[in-house]
């Protein structure tokens, strides 16, 4: 069997992002593969993890897709100051006589979006609402190429692996079956106080949830961090807001200064996107629908909702990223494709000058005494795990149909759950030995 069909029997998506199907974004030649391996949102370090253990099977997989798309460069992309990680790689790079480059970056944010990645890597720009792929180069998460090496030894992707960290007594990477309930996870940690609450994902892109979210949310595919937050932290209250207590702090407060649009990550990119324009747009406008036709509001819809705007550089605490989510909600339900109509302006040559220190980002947001923490330790609680709910959709593109019915009993690596080769989606397996409990329209339950 083909690397690509392995990858695509063992439901494999990316793990640091929205969950693409891995078979398809390696479907095709591309003259660049880069292996992102920057874990920028500060606090995690799931893949420094996978670095410092795993680097043979990084190294080995990252090798069979190379030839696979007949790259003519593979690089691994991690920063300079990672120097336990990229002695791992070095070392495997040698033992497996690869050619594999490591290409070292400095410590800031975003410095792993994939646009970004690939303008640092490759020196070439990823044309707005474009796709690394228009520029030769298809980025992968290095977790990902960690479940892709599972793959090309025929297992499927069952359980993940992620940082558990914050407010909490014992900082962990946590193992767990596809489909566990979050709780189960984060009291491995020990958090400090009852009631948290916390953030999935990285501080800076994730989603601020309440103490009952880690009742009914669940492991999957894409979950890369929990952080457990302090008391009523910055995050917190600003997850708070209503849409539309933004709009009306936009309207009295914004001072049109335009730091938001001098840091935009995408904007010193040489991308059309402005977002003091949009605030301002939305300032002087009695209803959003008026303005939706306007070029600079259009380009919400290039916004990586990266958050620098408003957890770095608005000094008024607007919300620009938010507002541009909504926006984009809107133009999506309107079926408007973004096409740009603007002129190739190039990067921004102050852009290196306006790097975000990771460090310093911390401290915005108030999570700098957990900056340093350093994670070696690892639980995997699968036999802890007496039921998962496994979603139909973790993936983008369609949800999966399931294969199995109530009351039949499965295998882990199992196959519960497929798309059509024809459609954009991935498998989905069992993640623990049982029966079949429920299927609902969004889940496939499993109990021991
Ligand atoms: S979230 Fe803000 S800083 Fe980031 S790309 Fe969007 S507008 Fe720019
Ligand atoms: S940084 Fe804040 S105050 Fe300044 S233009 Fe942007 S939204 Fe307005």
């Amino acid at each position: 069997m083909k690397a690509i069909e392995k990858i695509r029997a063992a439901g494999i998506v990316g793990c640091g992002g929205a969950g693409f199907p891995t078979h398809i974004k390696y479907s095709g030649e591309a003259q660049w593969i880069i292996i992102n391996a920057v874990e920028c949102e500060p606090l995690l370090r799931t893949d420094r993890y996978i670095m410092r253990h795993n680097a043979k099977e990084i190294i080995a997989a990252a090798e069979i897709l190379g030839k696979e798309m007949k790259a003519e460069h593979v690089v691994i992309a991690t920063k300079a100051e990672y120097e336990k990680e990229i002695k791992a790689l070095e070392d495997a790079i040698d033992d497996l006589r690869s050619n594999i480059r490591i290409h070292r970056l400095k410590s800031f944010y975003p410095a792993g979006d994939e646009q970004i990645l690939v303008y640092e890597v490759t020196g070439k720009v990823v044309q707005p609402g474009g796709i690394p792929k228009e520029a030769g180069a298809v980025v992968s998460n290095v977790g990902t190429v960690y479940e892709i090496s599972e793959a090309l030894k025929g297992r499927a992707f069952t359980h993940k692996l992620f940082t558990v960290t914050g407010d909490v007594e014992k900082p962990l990477i946590v193992k767990a079956p596809l489909g566990t309930e979050l709780l189960s996870c984060i009291k491995e940690s020990v958090p400090y106080r009852e009631g948290f609450s916390f953030i999935t994902g990285g501080p800076m892109m994730g989603k601020v949830r309440t103490f009952d979210e880690a009742e009914t949310q669940v492991v999957t595919k894409t979950t890369s961090g929990i952080i457990v937050l302090p008391v009523r932290s910055k995050l917190e209250k600003g997850s708070e807001l209503k849409i539309s207590e933004m709009l009306l702090r936009a309207k009295s407060s914004c001072i049109q200064c335009s730091f938001c649009t001098e840091l935009c990550s995408r904007h010193l990119m040489g991308h059309p996107l402005m977002p003091h324009k949009i605030m301002r747009k939305i300032a002087f406008c009695s209803d959003v629908e008026d303005i939706l036709k306007e070029d600079d509001v259009k380009n919400a819809m290039i916004c990586s909702e990266c958050g620098i705007c408003e957890e770095y550089a608005c000094p008024m605490g607007l919300q620009p990223r938010k507002i541009n989510s909504m926006l984009k909600r809107v133009y999506r339900s309107e079926g408007f494709r973004f096409e740009n109509n603007s002129a190739d302006t190039g990067v921004d040559p102050m852009r290196e000058y306006r790097k975000i220190p990771s460090r310093r980002l911390a401290k915005r947001l108030g999570l700098e005494d957990y900056y340093e923490t350093e994670i070696d330790d690892i639980i995997n609680i699968d036999t802890k795990i007496k039921k998962v709910i496994i979603p139909k959709k973790q993936h983008a593109g369609e949800p999966a149909e399931e294969v199995v019915a109530e009351g039949q009993k499965v295998k882990c690596g199992s196959l519960i759950a497929d798309c059509g080769a024809d459609r954009l989606g991935a498998r989905l397996h069992a993640s623990i030995d049982g029966v079949v409990s429920r299927i609902s329209k969004e889940s496939i339950e499993i109990e021991r």
